[in-house]
């Protein structure tokens, strides 16, 4: 599972998410100020194709 940060809307304060969470629409919350990072349902399947192709690059990479 790949762990990654995305600034949180409200402090900036890098708030740490996991891409197959978010996917699943696991809610992050912000350490500083608690605000909660989702993805709305719309925002979910533009990055989950966005995440296809990434997926497809590493393929394409291997050979
Ligand atoms: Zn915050």
């Amino acid at each position: 599972m790949t762990e990654q940060t995305i600034p949180c809307p409200a402090c900036q304060t890098p708030v740490a998410f996991d891409t197959a969470g978010l996917l699943m629409g696991k809610h992050f919350k912000c350490g500083n100020c608690q605000a909660e990072i989702a993805l709305s349902d719309s925002s979910r399947s533009t990055v989950s194709s966005a995440i296809d192709r990434l997926e497809q690059l590493k393929d394409a990479d291997q050979d």
